[in-house]
């Protein structure tokens, strides 16, 4: 089993499972609760805010993929990443999370530090320096985000896991922007991944969910407690429908990768387009890196549009093919203006200093035919350049 593939394990799964009526795909449990068999005989799944068959099935899926030895489906990221801070931290523990993290993340740590239910530095991880500092405070818990967002900056997940190792503390990994099929935190010494399998894991941008898996069943079995303690655990709909996105990963990231190399290739060439960010470009800090730690560099990139904000603002809503929106990981082309819209809660000195200019635009590159998102890209380019002219 351990040596099947990423894109076997999940198109298998559960697959030939229904030993009632022979279901080649296995069906949706919706019941809330399930039947003793008889009197003190507890059966497997009991009540579906502990556990259900469609959720089951979508853990064990994902912890094979990750190669670990359990997880919690949570109904989000967020929930997933509040649920590991809830079952390991006290008032008086601290975690340590990326200054340049997910929003929502940033939010959640900081609010609930500020209510004194734990403390909370912000750092950058990639200083070595700055992170040894933060870690002589002898932290309980350490969150890595890599590649970041918006700027996918990449952080030395093996590195970061010795330190923190050697202060005891536990690391967790949010994978959302690689999945397993390009990067495997366990495999470099994380204890934890933490995903919003919101993004690429669902993969069609009709489902909010999350998932912690875990390097040590222990762990696992700790989460689960607290997931249906605090009801932080996912809908049997959310993970039949997760896992219908899942079966197709392996094959989707391997086009929305081909597809952003193309589009990268055609930005680097064009003049309208300043700095690009994306690990696979060889002057992109932690280039090597990526190199060293991911098998694929991922589809998500952000670029610096050289031209006037008025002429920003004309090629964004002179695109067709790629929606004015936020998330990511979808089928669907995105565009997203992080300064105005994921990022705008920041305030403009934190955006500066986290290096989001007015000028950066982000795609999440979809499945379209590439050709396609090309032309798409080229024709607002040249309206937005014509709006140069006439501005003269
Ligand atoms: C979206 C996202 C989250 C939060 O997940 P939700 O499912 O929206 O709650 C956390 N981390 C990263 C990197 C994300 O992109």
């Amino acid at each position: 089993m351990s040596t099947r593939k990423p894109a076997t394990i999940a198109v298998r799964t559960g697959i030939e499972s229904d030993t009632q009526h022979h279901a080649v795909v296995p069906p949706i449990y919706l019941s809330t609760n399930y039947g003793f068999p008889a009197f003190g005989d507890v059966p497997q799944y009991d009540y579906t805010r502990s556990g259900n068959p469609n959720r089951g099935l979508l853990e064990q899926t994902l912890y094979e993929l990750e190669s670990g030895q359990g997880a919690v489906i949570t109904n989000c990221g967020t929930s997933a990443l509040n649920l590991w801070a809830t079952a390991f931290l006290g008032p008086d523990d601290l975690i340590i999370a990326p200054h340049d993290c997910y929003g929502g993340s940033y939010r959640l740590f900081n609010t609930r530090a500020q209510k004194g239910d734990f403390k909370v530095l912000f750092v950058d991880q990639s200083d070595p320096q700055a992170l040894a500092e933060a870690l002589e405070k002898k932290p309980k818990l350490v969150l890595i985000e890599t590649p970041s967002n918006p700027l996918v900056r990449v952080v030395d997940i093996e590195q970061v896991c010795q330190q923190a190792h050697a202060v005891d503390a536990l690391v967790a990994v949010d994978n959302t922007f690689l999945t397993p099929v390009y990067q495997k935190p366990l495999e470099l010494g994380a204890d934890f991944v933490i995903h919003s399998t919101t993004k690429f894991i669902n993969g069609h941008s009709d489902v909010i969910g999350g998932v912690i898996v875990t390097k040590t069943e222990q762990h696992a079995d700790d989460l689960s407690w607290w997931g249906n303690c605090i009801g932080a655990t996912g809908t049997p709909f959310d993970s039949y429908m997760t896992l219908r996105g899942l079966r197709t990963l392996s094959a989707r990231m391997r086009v929305h990768e081909e597809s952003a190399t193309q589009i990268l290739d055609y930005l680097t060439k064009h003049p309208s387009v300043g700095t690009i960010f994306h690990p696979s470009l060889p002057e992109h800090p932690g280039h090597q890196i990526a190199l060293k730690q991911q098998s694929g560099f991922g589809s998500m990139l952000s670029f610096e549009f050289a031209g006037s904000f008025e002429q920003l603002k004309t090629f964004v809503g002179t695109l067709k093919l790629f929606s004015l929106a936020e998330s990511l990981g979808g089928v669907e082309s995105l565009i997203c203006h992080p300064a105005s819209m994921t990022h705008r809660a920041m305030g403009e000195i934190a955006l500066a200093e986290a290096g989001v200019s007015q000028q950066l635009l982000r795609l999440s590159v979809g499945l379209e035919d590439v050709q396609d998102l090309i032309s798409d890209l080229e024709q607002a380019f040249d309206v937005a350049v014509r709006v140069a002219v006439e501005e003269k």
